[in-house]
């Protein structure tokens, strides 16, 4: 284990929905035999367009989809197995930052209230104690404590994500889920919110695994990056080193996507749209896009090309 905090093996999640006016069930195949480790203190991203995988992966980590196959080990002990008092203790080091500061905060409790009840929940400590805490993390997100006393309404949506945050950290969490932070707020609070968690990271050596489909944040937040494609990873490495040599087709095309202030980058245009979870493509799962296409590759998966310690991609084009 060294290092990693947390350690998934295989997993896989699968749920079921219904088929639109005319009912019936569908399976959809959202995490497909993801094996992953997250290193202490570092901010991993999970990249990949709508509907890849990856916010049904984040909510596999905090229990709020249960997976049909695999492993979730927090700091080595298995999540999917712990104890009804194992998981309390776990929900209190994994925490998770919502998208959509005006809908995460409860609009009839006052910005206090909010920070105090998972306080209240999940420690016995006392009121003062409690204040004490609620105060520092106030502080900590860059807001003063006379907030504490007003109600979500009556702050912009920078400052709503800042209590977002604050409610994250009340806890003292290790590990922290941020599943599209800065996507519902102006280009020009995002910013800001980014420093914010960049800063966050350094201070207090959290560990952060980021979900987002904007290149542009990975590029200035995180350390390493994962790319999904209909619940896999198809590459995976360090961030200088994923966008200054990408290998997968895949990650060219979404790289391309991201403003080239010289104009140097020819823009990637995708064949067709992702195809649906509930029908996955039989061998690489890219294949009915990809302008490399080879008659192997609509009949096997490709398996994991390790180029270093720092890179990997799942592509034929590497394989010997
Ligand atoms: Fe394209 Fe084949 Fe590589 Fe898949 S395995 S990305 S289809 S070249």
């Amino acid at each position: 284990m060294g290092n990693n905090i947390i350690e998934i093996k295989n997993l896989q999640v699968q749920y079921e929905t219904s088929k639109g006016v005319l009912g019936g069930r569908q399976v959809v195949k959202a995490v497909n035999g993801i094996s992953l480790d997250i290193k202490r203190g570092e901010i991993l991203a999970i990249a990949g367009e709508s509907g890849c995988g990856k916010s049904t992966l984040a909510k596999a980590i905090i229990k709020l989809e249960e997976p049909i196959q695999g492993e979730i080990l927090f700091k080595e002990k298995d999540m999917l197995k712990m104890s009804s008092t194992e998981l309390k203790e776990f929900r209190k080091h994994v925490q998770m930052i919502f998208q959509n500061p005006y809908s995460s905060l409860d609009p009839k409790m006052k910005i206090y209230d909010t920070l105090k009840e998972p306080l209240k929940i999940n420690t016995t400590l006392s009121n003062s104690e409690i204040d004490k805490i609620i105060e520092e993390t106030i502080s900590k997100v860059g807001l003063d404590k006379d907030c504490l006393s007003l109600y979500p309404h009556e702050f912009s949506g920078g400052q709503r994500q800042r209590i977002a945050i604050a409610r994250a950290l009340v806890l003292s969490p290790e590990f922290i889920l941020a599943d599209e932070p800065v996507s519902a707020l102006d280009v020009s609070i995002q910013a800001q919110i980014i420093n914010l968690l960049k800063e966050l990271r350094d201070n207090f050596n959290l560990t952060f695994m980021l979900i987002t489909h904007d290149m542009g944040v990975i590029k200035y937040l995180a350390d390493r990056v994962a790319i999904m494609y209909l619940g896999e990873i198809i590459e995976i490495g360090n961030v200088e080193e994923i966008f200054n040599n990408p290998k997968h087709p895949y990650t060219k095309a979404l790289l391309s996507s991201v403003p080239d202030l010289n104009n140097k980058t020819e823009k990637i245009i995708l064949k067709g749209d992702l195809p649906s979870p509930t029908e996955l493509p039989k061998g690489c799962k890219f294949h009915t896009r990809c302008s490399h296409c080879m008659s192997k590759c609509s009949e096997t998966n490709p398996n994991e090309t390790i180029f270093n310690d720092n890179h990997s991609v799942k592509c034929f084009l590497y394989e010997d």
